[in-house]
């Protein structure tokens, strides 16, 4: 994501690909005063530009030695780290059958040689002011606003790839099911915005407790959290199911309502599963350490129960 959080943008990055210095040159000098250019003067040198800097659009010449741009733009497609990254081809091939093809191939657009470098700034312009909307509809469509946590969308299609990935590889998956205690009675006693306050602390809480990166918290619903485990165990999840419940007691947020503690506090359910059978579903995880979050309501709450789960 290139926005920040105070609203300001920083500068995009294009690439431009092309064997020729003058080409290089030219369309440097146009555009580096609105963007951060990067030049490669091969396919595999942009490449590795791509894998090494965070590029925002690339400019491509198609006749190139060795690796031409029709294999530079597979490489990119076939990509899932790159496949967004849009594609302008700036190619001295004009007919339309190679303009067809290089569409079809993927490009967003497709400027002749020579080329008139103001037109190829304004062009490089609309596809740089989409991507960077197209960003921030993704982020929107996946990032709870309260909280900033990954939303339920983001949830479910993560557990969807992880269960996969996990039936795949035949390795453990685990997930936490959270609710906070007595929250209504929270809400009826300090107001909805003390509310909102306390369910952005216990996310940073949670946060602060998922360290891998491949674990992933989420706000699931009101006052309902989540947490996705690959590859952590009954003995793993058990755990950190137990710190979720110490860690947000212990933050002493006062809760002037509630049966089990001076302070807020919540409930969690976690279920772990291995060798994933193929009629099985991730919905059956979720529903088991839901279950579990039901059980640790109904034991006193402030707790954790965890179950693995028969796949
Ligand atoms: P329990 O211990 O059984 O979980 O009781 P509870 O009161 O937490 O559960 P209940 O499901 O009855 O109430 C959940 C409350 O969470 C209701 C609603 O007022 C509050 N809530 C849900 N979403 C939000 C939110 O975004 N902001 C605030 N402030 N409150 C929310
Ligand atoms: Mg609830
Ligand atoms: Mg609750």
């Amino acid at each position: 994501m290139t926005g920040n959080n105070d609203g300001h943008y920083q500068k995009q990055t294009v690439l431009i690909v092309d064997d020729e210095p003058a080409n290089l040159q030219l369309l440097s000098n146009q555009l580096r005063e609105e963007y951060l250019v990067l030049v490669a003067k091969s396919g595999q040198q942009a490449l590795h530009r791509l894998e090494t800097n965070n590029i925002d659009l690339v400019l491509l010449d198609i006749v190139m030695p060795d690796m031409d741009g029709y294999e530079v733009i597979y490489a990119i497609k076939e990509n899932p780290k790159f496949k967004n990254i849009p594609v302008i081809f700036i190619s001295s091939r004009t007919e339309s059958e190679e303009e067809i093809k290089g569409l079809r191939l993927g490009a967003v657009d497709y400027i002749g040689k020579p080329f008139q470098p103001a037109i190829v700034q304004a062009r490089v312009r609309t596809h740089m002011a989409l991507k960077r909307r197209t960003e921030l509809l993704d982020k929107i469509s996946h990032v709870d606003g309260l909280t900033e946590l990954d939303n339920r969308r983001r949830f479910d299609e993560r557990l969807e790839y992880e269960w996969n990935r996990a039936r795949r590889n035949g390795s453990p998956l685990s997930v936490i099911m959270i609710d906070v205690d007595f929250f209504k009675r929270f809400n009826d006693s300090l107001g909805h915005i003390a509310g909102d306050n306390c369910l952005r602390k216990v996310a940073r809480v949670l946060e602060s407790l998922v360290q891998r990166s491949t674990d992933e918290v989420a706000r699931y619903g009101g006052e309902e959290f989540a947490i996705i485990a690959p590859e952590v165990d009954l003995e793993g999840i058990s755990v950190l199911a137990k710190r979720c419940v110490t860690e947000v007691n212990d933050l002493h947020y006062p809760h002037p309502d509630s049966d089990v503690s001076a302070y807020v506090s919540i409930s969690v359910g976690a279920a772990t599963v291995m060798n994933i059978s193929p009629e099985a579903n991730a919905r059956e995880l979720v529903a088991a350490a839901d279950q579990q979050l039901y059980q640790a309501k109904q034991r006193g709450r402030n707790q954790s129960c965890t179950i693995l789960l028969n796949s």
